[in-house]
């Protein structure tokens, strides 16, 4: 049975050296207890800020430690009353590939309604991040423009194709030719290369008619060219900053105070689990989209337990289209 500890704590961009493998002993059950089989692991940016020592809203991973993280997984023994043999479960659990659960944190999914592995993506995690940011803070409105930052990942696709059902019109930004194609194919009214555009130029040219809602997931020089095209009373919902997690100096920027005072702007930071009591509602309402076609979920796979390290690090390349995921072999 394997694990990936955490070998030693980065300074500034992660590496493999970071990971370590570790063979033991299959964990046995006890009473209340069930054995699980990895099946789908999720790889996450939030991740990044646990593998730090410091207080966040998650604690850190220990070195030496298992590393942990959404997961889907199987119960191949059982000793719960709840959890038979055969039972998929979602919860976050140890990179393992067994590992043994009193069940507490998990949720039992179905296997019939959509492939499990979405658990950690669109009707997952990440889907409700969307789901949440965007109607809850955002609150586009109908021809209202709305920009999304990192839109071809596991949250920002989500988010534009959620705009595009509230009836905006949707910019997103993301780091490939390719992924500014698939945005075009998934509805998005505007896609914009970050690395090859010039994004203060492209962004304006996209949006004529002014930002309304901002859906930030990376913080940076794409943000600050959107502070610059806010309309009256925009929404930014700050999501996430990941071209900051491996700055090894705090960075410094245009400071935005002053447009959100002049364009009467209200900015929200937001972490998924603020909303964990309406979960179950979110999940609802995007399987339903989902059933209506009205949403698409994209997921990049990698298969075998030894390349979740290689996932995870590829997350701050841009390797992944959609949500990244590694699936046991
Ligand atoms: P993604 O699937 O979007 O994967 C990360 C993507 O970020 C990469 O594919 C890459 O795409 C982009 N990226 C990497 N480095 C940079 C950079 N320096 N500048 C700009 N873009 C970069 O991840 P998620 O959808 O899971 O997460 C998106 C964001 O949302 C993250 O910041 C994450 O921390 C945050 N988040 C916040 C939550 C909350 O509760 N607030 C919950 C879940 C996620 P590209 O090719 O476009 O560069």
């Amino acid at each position: 049975n394997q694990t990936i500890v955490l070998a030693s704590r980065p300074q500034g961009e992660p590496s493999a050296d970071q990971f370590r493998f570790e063979t033991g002993a299959l964990p046995q059950p006890a009473a209340g207890q069930v054995l699980l089989k990895t099946r789908y692991v999720s790889v996450d940016p939030y991740m990044r800020g646990r593998m730090n020592a410091g207080k966040s809203y998650v604690a850190p991973f220990e070195v030496g430690q298992p590393i942990s993280g959404g997961i889907v997984a199987e119960v191949v023994e059982s000793q719960h009353d709840q959890l038979p043999v055969g039972s998929v479960v979602v919860g976050n659990l140890p990179w393992q590939e067994y590992s043994v659960s009193d069940g507490a944190g998990l949720t039992r999914i179905p296997t019939d309604k959509a492939p499990i592995s979405y658990f950690l993506g669109l009707l997952g995690m990440p889907g409700l991040t969307a789901y949440f940011g965007l109607l809850d803070i955002c609150q586009p409105k109908a021809g209202e423009t709305v920009v999304v930052s990192g839109a071809a990942g596991a949250v920002g696709m989500v988010v534009g194709q959620l705009a595009k059902i509230q009836g905006a019109r949707v910019i997103g930004t993301a780091g490939s030719d390719e992924k500014v194609a698939y945005l075009k194919k998934l509805g998005f009214d505007e896609a914009i290369n970050y690395k090859t555009a010039n994004i203060a130029e492209a962004l304006a040219a996209a949006a004529p008619a002014g930002v309304d809602c901002y859906f930030d997931n990376v913080g940076g020089a794409i943000t600050d060219a959107v502070y610059n095209n806010l309309n009256k009373n925009a929404r930014i919902a700050i999501c996430g900053q990941i071209s900051m997690y491996n700055a090894t100096e705090v960075p410094v920027g245009p400071r935005p105070e002053g447009k959100l005072l002049t364009t009467s702007s209200l900015m929200k930071g937001f972490i998924v689990s603020d909303y964990h009591s309406r979960w179950p509602e979110g999940v609802a309402r995007l399987s339903e989209w989902l059933a209506e076609g009205k949403l698409h979920a994209e997921e990049t796979i990698t298969e075998g337990f030894d390349q979740i390290p290689a996932a995870f690090l590829g997350l701050f390349k841009g390797e992944n289209t959609g949500k990244a995921i590694v699936k046991m072999a």
